[in-house]
C-alpha cells in the first residue's frame, strides 16, 4: 500500500483509538508482551543473522529491556491516563484544573539498527499506552529483524492500528512528507536534523534520540579495577555500536597506566585471554556492515599513524568485520578518533593534569548524549555534575541509567530533544490538554468592562494580593 493511503487509513482510526480505555491498552500490551515472548528464539536468530549478537546479549539488551517496560506500563496506565488535578491560584477562587493526557494521534517511529528490535519496541510500547496509531519504519540495515518486527506487528494488531513499513532512506522520506502528529526518531545526528526540518513542514512535535561523544572521566580517587570492569562492559557490548557507550576516556594522567592495565584485565577476563580466543568469542558483535567497518578502520589508522598507540587488541579483519576489544593511548583531542561518534569497539585513552581541563574539553564540544564520572571524591563528582551537560549521567558507572524507567531518556542539543521511557514515554506521546473548569464563583468577573473606577479599585487589591 502506498504509504499516503496507510496514513489516511491509520488516520480515520485514530479517534476510535483515542477513545479506548486503559484496560483496552493494557489488553494490547499483554497480547505484544506474549507475542514477543513466544518470539523470543526468532529474536535471537533475526540478531545473530544480522550482526552476529551473542543470543544472551540479546536477551538482555533488547528482549528484557521492552519486557520491563510493558511490565511498568500496564502497572502505572490507570494512574497515568487519569486526569492529573493542579492546584489553583486565588485569583482564581471558583475554578479547577487539571492535565488530561490525549493521545499525540498518528505518530512515527524510525528506528536504527544498533538495537533493531528495543529501539522500535519501546517507543511502540509507550505510543500505544498513550492512545495512538502507529507506523513503525526499521532500519534497513538489520533486514531480518525487519522482517520480524513485521510478522510480530501483525500477529498483535490491526493493520489500521499499527502498520510497519520497509525500506531505506528514500522510503523514509516519503513517510516524513506526510503530516504525522509526531515523528519520534532514533538515529544518527545527522538524520535527526532531516526528521526536525520534515517535522517543522508540519508543524509536528518531534522526540529525537540522537548519537554524539559520550566522554568517560576517570580521576586520580577511582577505583580503578571496578571502573574498568565497568567502561568495559560499557564500551564493548554490542562491540561497541551504542549510543551510551562511552565513546573516549579522559583519566588523571597519575592513572593512565594502572588504568589501561585494568581494562586490559577486564576485557581479557569477559572476552577471552588471546587474540584468538577474541575473535572467536561468540559472545562479542560483528561490526554491522563494510561501511562501518572501513569507517572504523580509518579513524583507527589515521589516529595512529599521528602517533598515538594501541594499548590492546588492534586486531581486525576486514572479511569477518571484526574489530577486537581495543584501546588507544596517546590520543589527543585533534586526533581522528575524537572527530566524530566512534561507534564501535575502539576506545580512546586521553589525559589530564587539572579537572578544569577536562571541563573546558567537553563543554567546547557538542553536548553528549551520556556523560560518567569514575571518582571517590564528591567535590569532583559535584564539579562535574556542575561544570558540564549531558543527555544523562551515570557516577561510577556506565549505561545503567537507561535502564531507570523513572528517569527520563535523552539528548540535549546535538544529542537529541524530548525524551521517554516510562512515564516520560507515555507524555512524549501525549498532548497534555490543560482544562479549567469554572463554578457558579467568579472572581475574574470584577474585571470586566466598563473599565471605571470600581475596576481600577479591583485591580489595585488584585495587584497588591497576586502580584
Ligand atoms: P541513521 O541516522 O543512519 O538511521 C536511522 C534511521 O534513519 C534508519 O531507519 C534509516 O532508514 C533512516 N535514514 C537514514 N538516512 C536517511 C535520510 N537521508 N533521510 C531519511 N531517513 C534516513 O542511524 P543508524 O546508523 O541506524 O544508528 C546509529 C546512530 O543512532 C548513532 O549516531 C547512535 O548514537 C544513534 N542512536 C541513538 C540512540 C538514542 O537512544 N539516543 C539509540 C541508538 C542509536
Amino acid at each position: 500500500m502506498a504509504a499516503a493511503d496507510l496514513f489516511k487509513k491509520l488516520k480515520a482510526n485514530a479517534p476510535a483509538i483515542k477513545r479506548t480505555t486503559a484496560e483496552q491498552r493494557i489488553a494490547k500490551l499483554e497480547k505484544l508482551r506474549s507475542a514477543i515472548i513466544q518470539r523470543e528464539a526468532a529474536i535471537r536468530a533475526a540478531l545473530a543473522k544480522d550482526f552476529s549478537k551473542a543470543g544472551t546479549e540479546v536477551e538482555i539488551t533488547e528482549i528484557v529491556p521492552c519486557l520491563v517496560e510493558i511490565k511498568e506500563t500496564i502497572g502505572e496506565l490507570h494512574h497515568w491516563m487519569k486526569p492529573h488535578r493542579v492546584g489553583t491560584p486565588l485569583s482564581l477562587f471558583g475554578t479547577k484544573s487539571e492535565i488530561r493526557y490525549e493521545p499525540k494521534g498518528v505518530v512515527l517511529i524510525i528506528g536504527p539498527w544498533n538495537y533493531p528490535f528495543q529501539l522500535v519496541i519501546a517507543p511502540l510500547i509507550a505510543a500505544v499506552a498513550a492512545g495512538n496509531v502507529v507506523v513503525i519504519k526499521p532500519s534497513e540495515l538489520t533486514d531480518a529483524v525487519a522482517k520480524l518486527t513485521v510478522e510480530l506487528i501483525g500477529a498483535v494488531f490491526s493493520p489500521d492500528e499499527v502498520a510497519v513499513v520497509e525500506g531505506d532512506h528514500i522510503v523514509t522520506q516519503e513517510l516524513l512528507a506526510l503530516p504525522f502528529d509526531h515523528f519520534f526518531f532514533t538515529g544518527s545526528t545527522k538524520v535527526g536534523k532531516i526528521v526536525a526540518e520534515a517535522a517543522a513542514k508540519h508543524l509536528a512535535s518531534t522526540t529525537l534520540e540522537l548519537g554524539g561523544k559520550s566522554p568517560a572521566i576517570v580521576d586520580e580517587t577511582a577505583d580503578l579495577e571496578l571502573t574498568a570492569n565497568r567502561l568495559v562492559w560499557g564500551k564493548f557490548v554490542n562491540a561497541g555500536q551504542t549510543c551510551i557507550a562511552p565513546d573516549y576516556i579522559l583519566v588523571h594522567e597519575s592513572k593512565q597506566d594502572a588504568l589501561v592495565r585494568e581494562l586490559g584485565r577486564a576485557i581479557d577476563g569477559m572476552y577471552g585471554s588471546t587474540p584468538d580466543a577474541k575473535k572467536s568469542n561468540t559472545d562479542f558483535a560483528r561490526i554491522i556492515n563494510k561501511r562501518n567497518y572501513d569507517r572504523l578502520k580509518g579513524l583507527l589508522d589515521d589516529t595512529l599513524k599521528a602517533g598515538a598507540k594501541v594499548a590492546i587488541g588492534g586486531e581486525t579483519d576486514a572479511g569477518a568485520r571484526y574489530i577486537a576489544p581495543t584501546v588507544v593511548t596517546g590520543v589527543t583531542p585533534d586526533s581522528a578518533l575524537m572527530s566524530e561518534e566512534i561507534f564501535g569497539p575502539i576506545l580512546p585513552v586521553l589525559t589530564y593534569r587539572q579537572l578544569s581541563e577536562v571541563t573546558d574539553l567537553v563543554t567546547a564540544r557538542d553536548k553528549p548524549l551520556a556523560l560518567y564520572v569514575f571518582s571517590g571524591n564528591d567535590d569532583h563528582i559535584a564539579e562535574v555534575l556542575g561544570a558540564t551537560t549531558a543527555g544523562g549521567t551515570c557516577v561510577n558507572t556506565t549505561t545503567l541509567h537507561f535502564a531507570n524507567s523513572n528517569l527520563p531518556f535523552g539528548g540535549v542539543g546535538a544529542s537529541g530533544s524530548g525524551n521517554y521511557h516510562g512515564f516520560f514515554g507515555f507524555k512524549a506521546f501525549s498532548h497534555e490538554r490543560a482544562v479549567l473548569r469554572q463554578g457558579r464563583i467568579d472572581m475574574v468577573k470584577q474585571l470586566y468592562p466598563p473599565y471605571g473606577p470600581k475596576v481600577a479599585k479591583t485591580l489595585k487589591l488584585m495587584r497588591k494580593l497576586f502580584t
